[in-house]
């Protein structure tokens, strides 16, 4: 089968070096081209945007794509849209593949939930003491205002388009975190306060452990974006393509 995976995630790698080794498929992965260095997976890549829906729906036609894995990251919402309206377009197999939503932690219910950037900030400016900031680079700026006379450690993997305010201290540091890394962390700037999306997965879930350990409050934004065909796992995605007809033209 000719399959394209759209990717940028951990879990989208771990779905092409699967489906490659198995030499039974043309496996392309699509990639936004934001991320320098990336980590490219095995098998085709191709790099930047297809021009919305419909340059996403002529590339599956005009390239004679079997079925999509969106593994895209679960808050890149236009890219997941653009692909549920492609596949139907189309009429091209989708499937959705994402980490499972850390909802499922037992403590998740003492979280304060949001639904978007904004209200985080409102909330973590309502609720005392030091912040931790993982939101995210391109987002981190929304805090500028409703944060700028606190503490808040902004913890990014690249940079600040913009300079934040005076109290606010960068740290570049790129994941998986360890509870040894964010204990350090922790303790070092005397976090309260945790700000965080629902990115779900293992590799920087140690925060939330340590979050629920020490009571620190945590600040967590909803998903923007769910889809109704969709798996948490490699395994079960290699499921869905194996009981997929075979249609390599
Ligand atoms: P987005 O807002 O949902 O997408 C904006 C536009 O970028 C899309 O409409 C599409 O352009 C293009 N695009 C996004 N992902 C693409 C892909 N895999 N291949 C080709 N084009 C893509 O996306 P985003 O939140 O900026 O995320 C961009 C990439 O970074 C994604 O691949 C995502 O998996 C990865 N990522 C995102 C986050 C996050 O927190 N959002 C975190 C880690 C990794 P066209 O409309 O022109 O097709």
């Amino acid at each position: 089968m000719r399959i394209l995976i759209l990717g940028g995630t951990a879990l989208a790698r771990q779905m092409a070096e699967q489906l490659v080794s198995l030499g039974e498929h043309q496996v392309t992965t699509s990639l936004a081209g934001r991320t320098k260095n990336a980590i490219y997976p095995p098998g085709e890549i191709r790099i930047g945007g297809f021009g919305g829906v419909s340059g996403l729906a002529n590339y599956l036609v005009e390239h004679k794509i079997d079925a999509l894995i969106n593994a895209v990251h679960p808050f890149a919402a236009q890219m997941s849209a653009n692909a549920e309206k492609a596949s139907a377009a189309t009429g091209i197999k989708m499937l959705r593949l994402t980490r499972a939503s850390w909802d499922e932690r037992p403590e998740s219910a003492n979280w304060i939930w949001v639904p978007d950037h904004q209200s985080a900030a409102e909330q973590a400016a309502k609720t005392p003491g030091n912040v931790l900031l993982t939101v995210g680079a391109q987002h981190s700026n929304e805090y500028f205002v409703a944060l700028a006379e606190r503490k808040v450690i902004c913890r990014i993997a690249t940079t600040l388009a913009e300079d934040p305010p005076k109290s606010w201290k960068v740290l570049q540091l790129r994941g998986p975190f360890t509870l040894e890394k964010e204990t350090e962390i922790f303790s070092q700037h005397q976090i309260s306060v945790l700000v965080s999306k629902d990115s779900g997965g293992e590799q920087t879930e140690a925060k939330l452990d340590l979050a629920a350990e020490r009571g620190v409050k945590v600040i967590m934004i909803s998903r923007p974006h769910t889809s109704k065909n969709a798996v948490t796992k490699v395994s079960q995605a290699l499921d869905w393509v194996a009981s997929q007809p075979t249609n390599l033209g």
